[in-house]
This record gives C-alpha cells, structure tokens and sequence, in this order.
C-alpha cells in the first residue's frame, strides 16, 4: 500500500462556507442540474468512511459542486478525478482545495464535462467512485461509469431515497425494476443507509440515500447489450407476463413463449420475478436458436 502525508487535514465545509462560496461565484443551485451542495462535514465523513477507500484508490466523483465531498475524499485516496458540468463550479473548484487543504491539491484533477458522456479520464483508471449524484441522472450516471471504467472495483453513491431502494432491491419486491437488475449486473449492490434532507443547500424535497456497490464478474452466456434489451423490454409493461412482455422483441407472442421455455423461465412469470441470471438465459436462448 502507498503511503501518503495526510499531516495536512483540509478543514471541511460547513454552511457558512458553502453559502460564503456560492456567494462569491454568484450561484444559484438549479434544480435542473440538481444542486443541492452537502453542508454537514459529518455526512462527507461518513460517505467517505462508508465507501471505504483507501490510499491505492484513485476515485472518481460526479459533481463535486463547490467541494464538500472532494475536500473529505483527497486526504484518504491517492487520487481523486472530478467530473462537473458546471464550468463556474469547475474552475472554482482547484481554488477551494488550495484554500481548505493546502499540500492536497496535487491529487486533484478536475474535468469539466457532462458525466453521461465522457468516454475517457485523465491519468490512472479509476478504482472507486464515491459521489453525491445529481438525482435527475443519477441512474444512467452511475451504469455508464461501470460500463466505461472497467477498473472501477466499488462505489458509493448519494441519491434520492426512492432511487436507493430500487438499486438495492432484489427480485419479487416492488421497487425492483431496470435499474435493479442493470446495476446488478455490474455489481452486488446494497443498501448502506439513510440522509435527511437538512444536510443540504438548497433543502431538496426527497430524503437520500447511501448505496454501495462492488463489482462482480460479469455474467457470461450473453452480451450486455442484449441482456439490456430483454430487461427494457420486460418491465416497458410490468404488469404483463413474460409471454406478452416479449412479444415484441421475439417477434410474437409464440417465440417469446418458446424463447422462455428455451431458457427454463416461466411464460406466465413477470419481469420483476427474474434475477439478472434469468434475463441473461432468455437473452442467450434466443441468441442460440438465431
Ligand atoms: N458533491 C457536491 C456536494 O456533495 O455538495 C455537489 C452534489 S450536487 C447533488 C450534484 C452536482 O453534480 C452539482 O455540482 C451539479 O452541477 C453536478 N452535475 C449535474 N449534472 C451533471 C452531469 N451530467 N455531469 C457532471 N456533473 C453534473
């Protein structure tokens, strides 16, 4: 293991801070972007502490905003790559870290870019994600960065309540659903706790939570690309067996039933019943019968 000088802790961002620096850009958080900034040092201490880092990871963080979480991530990792749409918030972003921990800026990268379409990073590949996720993104965020980043071993993210329990839910329950089964995928994927909404500026109007994820060898039999597209095609109508769901991604009601019965699912199962196995048999069966 690397070792690292962390002799100089940065001083956290309370909510003076964040509204002294939100002042000085002349920001107004916009809900399209989901800028609700984290002005509770004990939360960012314990993202940190719950996503356990350590000094080998380089760690990439969606929307570092004005720094809150950056400031509690850079003492901890060797490494931490910023990605942020907002080019005001980018560009102010290495200045903060210059000012509240002076000898850590060095292991700061920041790019200026929508996290949905970056395909590449600056320096060494990232190992771990840690990140408060703008919430209206936060899923196809979170699934592009598993898929581009193959390296990436774990993550912790922020994100609205209700996107938290569909992430970690499993089959059978009500919150499962795409996200469920994509993230799944990837990685085992749970539940890691709750965040109230005081800890926030501006206050959202949903409560948060933490999820953590490791990844996993992928499942083989099918692509992911075609996996992917039997899981969409499954849930467009939840309420609908399989049999009706698939017709029309098998090309009728009859393949998808014989497709199903090639893959020693249940025609008359839902979706939401499957585990990714499932879905990767049904998408391999009809692979193999093309
Ligand atoms: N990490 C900071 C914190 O905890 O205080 C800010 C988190 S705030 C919930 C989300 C951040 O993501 C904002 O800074 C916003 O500008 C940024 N953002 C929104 N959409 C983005 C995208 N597509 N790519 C990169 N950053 C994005």
């Amino acid at each position: 293991m690397t070792t690292h000088d962390t002799s100089a802790e940065p001083r956290l961002l309370g909510s003076a801070d964040v509204r002294r620096l939100a002042a000085d850009l002349g920001l107004r958080p916009t809900k399209t972007l989901g800028q609700n900034f984290v002005i509770d040092p004990n939360t960012v201490r314990r993202i940190v502490r719950t996503a356990g880092v350590d000094t080998d990871d380089v760690v990439v963080e969606v929307g570092p905003g004005l720094g809150s979480l950056t400031l509690a991530l850079l003492p901890q990792v060797a490494r931490v790559v910023a990605v942020e749409i907002d080019a005001n918030l980018a560009a102010a972003l290495p200045g903060t870290v210059a000012d509240y921990a002076p000898g850590l800026h060095h292991r700061l990268d920041v790019v200026h870019a929508d996290a949905l379409r970056v395909l590449e990073l600056p320096g060494p590949p990232p190992s771990a994600l840690v990140a408060n996720l703008p919430y209206n993104v936060a899923v196809p965020v979170l699934l592009h960065l598993l898929e581009i980043l193959p390296n990436l071993r774990h993550a912790l993210v922020m994100v609205q309540k209700e996107v938290a329990d569909r992430l970690a839910a499993g089959p059978g329950s009500r919150t499962y659903g795409v996200p469920s089964v994509k993230a799944a995928w990837y990685a085992d994927v749970r539940p890691a706790g709750a965040v109230g909404r005081t800890v926030f500026w501006p206050v959202p109007n949903v409560d948060s939570g933490l999820v953590l994820l490791k990844r996993r060898e992928a499942p083989v039999g099918a692509a992911r690309a075609d996996v992917f597209a039997v899981v969409d095609a499954a849930f467009a109508q939840r309420r609908k067996t399989l049999r009706g769901a698939l017709s029309g991604w098998a090309g009728s009601a009859a393949e998808a039933e014989r497709i199903l019965r090639a893959a020693q699912v249940d025609p008359a199962a839902r979706g939401e019943q499957l585990a990714v196995g499932d879905f990767v048999r049904i998408a391999a069966a009809r692979q193999r019968d093309r």
